[in-house]
């Protein structure tokens, strides 16, 4: 059958200007209606015609939902904050370095002049198959074509996969979570506020989600600790062209240390399973350790334990040793040894050893 691609389906554009009415219109047309961010991920969907929502609720009026707000304790970044706002602020850039970096290296900066924070972490998993409108489990259908002999997977899950291997595409999400950030979702029952990893479902739980939210839902707002302000941070994001492109794999970690100890330590990867991946195992044994290259080599180690390649991503089992053996290890460097600049050497040698 063919597709006319690039013209959108009709539908009802909605523009609210607060963010009271935003929820009301969601939930007067529930799963009919579609949130609509900066449109990077909702746009493709809609000129696909993959998705045909026949209202889209626009949140761009939304003044209240913009902009990033010291709190009693740490910062609260509106959904609708840009990634360039969030990659340029002052006080994130001084206290959550580590979102900064992973923002500031998401696809290209129009992309991120456009793209929110809210946006990004609720982005659709970027399988071709879903995308392209394949009637996969995802979609309802009773197959995966990537989990197939003859399926596309260099890209895919080597953790969690239960019927889909789409992985988690989002390069903020590993950083919000090493934070210990805790999403603020406006629902038909009330305010509900979870922790970052418990923002993501997947698809063992419903194969049709990729997060918490269901229709009338609304994602207000992403609060950061002052915990973790000023820990040691390391990020590292590896993907098939530094100019712009979707993680292959990312890492995150924030420590703080005793010493040359690691006394705390929150560590997450993405793009290896549906859901984003925490690592509490490695977090428990690397702490208490010296944060040096032995730790790290350990910790790279039990990473991987348990991980179950495809037909063609086995190379994401030595990249994660990898990059977790250096997130652990980069908690004893100096801060700002991390840097982007780094990455693009280290990458180099990320398959190897
Ligand atoms: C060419 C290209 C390259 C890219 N490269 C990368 C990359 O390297 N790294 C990366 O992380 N991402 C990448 N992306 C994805 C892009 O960053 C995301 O699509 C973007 O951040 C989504 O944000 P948005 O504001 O445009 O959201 P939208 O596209 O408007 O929304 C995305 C999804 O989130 C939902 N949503 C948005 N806001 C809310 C809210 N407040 N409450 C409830 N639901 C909401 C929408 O309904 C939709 O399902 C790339 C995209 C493109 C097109």
């Amino acid at each position: 059958m063919a597709v006319i691609r690039d013209v959108m389906p009709a539908f009802d554009l909605l523009q609210p200007e607060s963010a009271g009415d935003a929820q009301k219109l969601l939930q007067q047309h529930g799963s009919d209606a579609w949130v609509m961010a900066g449109g990077m991920d909702s746009l493709d969907w809609l000129k696909d015609r993959i998705k045909k929502p026949g209202v889209l609720v626009d949140l761009s009026g939304v003044e209240e939902l913009k902009g990033v707000r010291a709190t009693g304790d740490g910062v609260e970044i509106g959904a609708m904050t840009t990634l360039t706002e969030i990659a340029n602020h002052p006080g994130i850039r001084k206290n959550y370095g580590l979102l900064a970096q992973a923002v500031e290296l998401v696809a290209s900066p129009q992309i991120r002049n456009q793209a929110t924070l809210g946006g990004n972490v609720s982005q659709d998993v970027r399988c071709w198959y879903y995308r392209g409108g394949w009637p996969c489990y995802r979609a309802g259908g009773n197959i995966c074509f990537a989990d197939t002999p003859v399926g596309r997977n260099r890209e895919h899950a080597i953790f969690g996969a239960n019927r889909c291997v789409a992985v988690h595409p989002s390069d903020s999400v590993p950083a919000l979570i090493a934070l210990d950030a805790k999403f603020v979702v406006q629902t038909s029952g009330g305010e509900r506020v979870v922790d970052a990893e418990d923002y993501f479902v997947g698809p063992e739980d419903d194969i049709t989600r990729i997060n918490m939210l269901r229709p009338g839902d609304l994602l207000t707002a992403i609060r950061i600790p002052a915990a973790w302000a000023g820990a040691r941070f390391y990020f590292e994001k590896v993907r098939d062209r530094n100019v712009w492109d979707f993680p292959l794999m990312n890492v995150a970690s924030a420590a703080r240390l005793n010493g040359g100890t690691i006394a705390e330590i929150r560590i997450a990867v993405n793009a290896v399973s549906p859901r984003p991946m925490r690592l509490q195992a490695v977090e428990a044994a690397v702490r208490g350790r010296a944060a040096d290259a032995d730790t790290g080599e350990m910790a790279g180690k039990l990473a991987v334990e348990g991980a179950v390649p495809l037909q063609y991503n086995a190379y994401k089992i030595p990249l994660m040793r990898n990059l977790v053996k250096r997130a652990v290890a980069g908690a004893g460097q100096p801060q700002g040894s991390s840097t982007l600049a780094s990455n693009a050497l280290a990458q180099e040698a990320t398959c190897r050893s």
